[in-house]
């Protein structure tokens, strides 16, 4: 009698290696002006289709992001209010982590300190050095829109911040920077994005896409990590991912930035994301 032979089949195949895109919404996924995410949506639900990880990485809120996650059937945990806090969908991992608090069939991993807190701190600040400070919190939604260019439902979503202030800085570069200086003083954080100043507790896009990367690995294993940012309050996020991607900005032109292995794609916002998340993935 023989003995039986297994065989092991070598197919030569490296180990898969699970790709994971973080991007930043406004400018970048979406329309500067329009907000539309048209032009990335077939691509998009090929990279779902092959099982590519989509995680927002924005400054928009939790309610705001929800309608583009739902709009484009994306599951993925999502980072919120330029690092404020991550929601993931209860049970996206099997195995237990730390966080913060459940909501919404979510659990929250928070690094922001609350809205209330920034807010109460931003008026200290008005108030004590009479400056000229406008955020979110002092606008009504139809100011946000006229600002934005968001039409008013979305602007009623905007305004539903809890742990980042959103600036509208107007006055002389000497005034802005007197502003930011006062925030950094009263222990806050800020960074410019595309269009406004955003003040939090000191939280950015870098620390909570440090995290993410770290609960994808356990899952998936070895990962390889994509971000694509428009503009400076990227910077923190693109600094994390193992290819970095800058897309343009109205204007072909892009924002300048000091990033090793930063990728500069031709192409405005969605443009230049479809571009270059093709070309990387080979989707
Ligand atoms: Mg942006």
């Amino acid at each position: 009698m023989s003995l039986p032979i297994y065989h092991v089949a070598n197919t030569g195949n490296p180990p898969k290696t699970n790709i994971v895109i973080f991007t930043d919404l406004d400018g970048t996924l979406l329309d500067h002006y329009t907000y539309s995410c048209e032009v990335v949506m077939p691509l998009l639900a090929r990279l779902s289709q092959a099982g590519i990880a989509i995680v927002f990485c924005s400054s928009k809120t939790r309610v705001e992001q929800e309608v583009y996650r739902k709009k484009l059937g994306i599951a993925s945990p999502f980072i919120v209010e330029d690092g404020g806090a991550i929601f993931i969908s209860k049970g996206y991992f099997s195995f237990s982590y730390k966080y913060h608090r459940v909501t919404r069939g979510y659990q929250v991993i928070e690094l922001g300190v609350p809205y209330r807190e920034i807010r109460r701190i931003l008026k200290e600040i008005r108030e004590n050095d009479n400056l000229a400070i406008r955020g979110f919190g002092d606008m009504d939604a139809a100011q946000i829109a006229e600002l934005t260019g968001l039409d008013i439902a979305q602007a009623k979503l905007a305004k539903k911040r809890e742990y980042e202030e959103t600036l509208n800085l107007t006055g002389s570069e000497q005034e802005i920077r007197l502003i930011l200086s006062k925030i950094g003083e009263a222990g806050l954080g800020w960074s410019r994005g595309g269009r406004f100043y955003s003040v939090s507790g000191g939280s950015n896009k870098g620390r909570a896409t440090r995290i993410l990367i770290e609960l994808f690995s356990q899952k998936l294993g070895r990962i390889k990590t994509i971000g694509v940012g428009d503009s400076f309050n990227d910077v923190p996020m693109l600094a994390e991912v193992d290819v970095p991607v800058l897309v343009q900005k109205p204007g072909s032109y892009w924002e300048e930035m000091k990033l090793p292995n930063l990728h500069r794609v031709d192409g405005v916002g969605p443009r230049g994301w479809v571009k270059a998340i093709a070309e990387l993935t080979g989707i």
